[in-house]
């Protein structure tokens, strides 16, 4: 055995997956092999840590890859319009008729139909449940830059549940990076419509003490014509050493508001 073909065999020999000569004939390369020896002390130190993680997370470009086919997946499965008239009670009777009279498979056409459309709901609830639990633990994640990837994830969410509502409005409050402030907030913001994510965004105008940050709340403020934050913006207003840009944006945005 040469060193790709040892290489090629590590993962199986670390789960235990070869025949008795591969592992005979492996065991000879290994003994003869330093450098094959290193390498597989490394893969088993990855796999260790691999097997250690929370939730085994999948490289950026494979989710990635993963979303796009999971989109042309749900685009695909689209009902078209034309496909209405395929779906109303006529048809359905039509279609049994013909079934009788031609024998052809029209009604498992329409059955394996809503079948794979309930799969599509399914696997797509599953990425939401997915993605929200990914993005919980990596906002508790050291480094920013991971955490703004974890608010990115909300970017596709219509909805959220109250645990992913309270770590973005907790984020928006205390992230110690005024980026990754900012764009929780954008993302907040394209949940607006959302009763909850609005009264967070009007108690957040309280917290925050990045110039730059005021600014957006005050300016998401007037796109959402939230007339509950003119009360804390005015609060705002009085504070001392407030930046006098700051000054000027919010009283344009109180008379925006009112
Ligand atoms: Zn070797």
């Amino acid at each position: 055995m040469n060193c790709d073909a040892a290489s090629e065999r590590m993962l199986d020999w670390i789960d235990d997956r070869l025949t008795e000569s591969e592992r005979a004939s492996m065991l000879a390369h290994l003994n003869g092999c330093p450098a094959c020896r290193s390498e597989l002390r490394d893969l088993e130190r990855v796999q260790q840590q691999l097997g250690s993680l929370p939730v085994p997370e999948p490289s950026a470009g494979l989710r990635r890859n993963f979303y796009e086919q999971l989109e042309t997946f749900k685009e695909e499965a689209k009902p078209r319009p034309v496909r209405k008239f395929f779906q109303t009670n006529g048809f359905r009777a039509a279609a049994a008729c013909l079934l009788m009279a031609v024998g052809i498979g029209v009604g498992y056409w329409l059955s394996e139909r809503s079948a794979s459309r309930q799969q599509v709901d399914e696997l797509s609830e599953q990425v939401r449940d997915m993605r929200q639990m990914m993005m919980l633990s990596l906002l508790e994640n050291p480094s920013a830059t991971e955490r703004l990837r974890a608010v990115s994830y909300t970017r596709d969410l219509n909805e959220v549940n109250d645990k992913v509502l309270d770590a973005l409005l907790t984020t928006l409050n205390n992230d110690p990076n005024p980026n990754v402030r900012l764009v929780t907030l954008e993302a907040l913001v394209q949940l607006g419509s959302d009763p909850r994510v609005r009264q967070g965004l009007v108690k957040a105008l309280g917290y925050q003490d990045s110039p730059l940050v005021q600014v957006a709340l005050a300016d998401a403020m007037v796109r959402l014509q939230e007339k509950r934050s003119v009360k804390p913006l005015r609060r705002l207003l009085r504070r001392e050493n407030l930046n006098d840009l700051v000054k000027t944006k919010i009283e344009q945005s109180i008379k925006d508001l009112s």
